[in-house]
């Protein structure tokens, strides 16, 4: 049986940082992924807001041009346009950035199974043997550390015995490449409680691909239906002169519920959406996934260099829940938003002066998740610290 230090399940973002990340500090490491190419059945729209693009460097060509303004709509289509001084968002080229990330990892020798799931774990103290399968054959590997980056629904919670997501909202939306570009790039965000009930509909243009989707609570939300009615509310305005193609669907949950609490035992521990790592109010979770990996990283590497399996119980969710206390608050507010006549009324209020300070705090805040004293890992040379 193979063995390594750490098995990281999943090569999403989350799993790729922290497979670079440990790598780089010389440790073996086995990242699987169910995928037979990574670059295929992405869900993720890949918005990196502003204090992702300035904290960590990213590979040439993986993100699209910058956006400065949004728009906030009401349930009638009432505009309220907010424009910033700076680049506030950047669309990933979320395939090239997959490849670029996984390219890297190998260079740095992870090593990396593709079409292989995780099956389930056995848990010793000081080792894991870990069962995976990979078409139709079942192989175990030990590894003295399990990672779970292995998405919203984590199999790996689950055979850890760590906590589980249980709220989470369902998106769903279609990706055109733009033939014509003369708009401005621009975020614009529907409030609507029929079509995206306690979230938003939204349409992302860069000015090269225009991502048009709805997000939404899934008590009777049916993702498909409400972005086909969400299109015929509002196509000829923003997309239909544009020239565009249908290149691709993209889909999933979000986890919205706030970072778990129990997110490591002396095995294993989880990050990313398996971590329930995503702000509870915007419910963007690419940021966290780069953070809370440094973090996961870093307390790995504590574990292995002490050999102490305890040292993995500082990984603790209960670390950053009290950080997001407010946007439980806000995120309770929206999703009571059942009624439209209210929504409109709260897209009133935010048209005054103090309304419109608050939107553009929530929009161009630089505060999507707790900051881990390790905003720059990314950055080529960076060190990972000890804790
Ligand atoms: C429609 C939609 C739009 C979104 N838009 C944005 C946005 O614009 N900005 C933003 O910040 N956030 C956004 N999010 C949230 C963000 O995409 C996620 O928080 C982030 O991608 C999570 O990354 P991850 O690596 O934790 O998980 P994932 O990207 O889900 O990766 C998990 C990986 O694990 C693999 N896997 C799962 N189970 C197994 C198994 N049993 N065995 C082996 N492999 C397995 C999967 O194949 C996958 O590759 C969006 C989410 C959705 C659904």
């Amino acid at each position: 049986m193979t063995a390594f230090d750490v098995t990281i399940i999943g090569a999403g973002l989350a799993g790729l940082q922290c497979a670079k990340l440990l790598a780089g500090k010389g440790r073996t490491v086995l990242l699987v992924d169910r995928k037979s190419d990574l670059t295929k059945g992405i869900h993720t729209t890949g918005i990196f807001v502003r204090k992702t693009f300035e904290d960590f460097s990213f590979p040439a060509g993986t993100l699209g041009q910058p956006i400065r303004n949004v728009v906030l709509y009401s349930p009638c289509l009432r505009a309220l346009p907010l424009e910033s001084k700076q680049d506030e968002f950047r669309v990933g080229k979320m395939d090239v950035l997959y490849r670029s990330l996984l390219r890297e990892c190998i260079d740095k020798g992870v090593e990396f199974s593709d079409s292989t799931r995780f099956v389930s774990v056995d848990k010793h103290r000081h080792e894991n043997i870990v069962k995976l399968e990979r078409t139709g054959r079942s192989f175990d590997v030990a590894a003295k550390v399990l990672i779970g980056a292995d998405g919203a629904a984590s199999a790996v919670a689950r055979s850890l015995g760590l906590d589980e997501n249980k709220e989470w909202i369902v998106g769903y939306e279609e990706v055109y490449r733009v033939r014509r570009s003369n708009a401005e790039p621009c975020l614009h965000c529907f409030l609507d409680s029929r079509l995206a009930p306690g979230y938003l509909a939204w349409i992302a243009d860069d000015g090269e691909d225009i991502h048009i989707g709805v997000g939404g609570y899934p008590a009777g939300f049916k993702p498909r239906e409400a972005l086909k009615q969400f299109k015929e509310k509002v196509w000829g305005n923003f997309i239909g002169s544009r020239n565009a193609e249908l290149i691709e669907t993209r889909g999933g949950r979000i986890p919205v519920g706030g970072v778990l609490r129990r997110i490591a035992n002396e095995n294993g521990l989880l990050i990313g959406d398996a971590a329930g790592a995503v702000s509870p109010l915007t419910a963007g979770g690419l940021d966290p996934c780069l953070r809370l990996s440094a973090f996961a990283a870093k307390v790995v590497e504590k574990r292995l260099t002490t050999d102490d399996p305890a040292t993995m119980l500082e990984f603790s969710g209960d670390v950053f829940r009290a950080r997001f206390i407010s946007r439980f608050w806000m995120r309770r507010i929206i999703s009571a938003c059942t009624n439209q006549a209210l929504l409109e009324l709260g897209c009133l209020v935010l048209r005054g002066r103090i309304g419109k300070k608050l939107a553009e705090h929530v929009f161009f805040g630089r505060g999507s998740f707790p900051d881990i004293e390790l905003a720059d890992v990314m950055r080529p040379n960076a060190r990972v610290p000890s804790i």
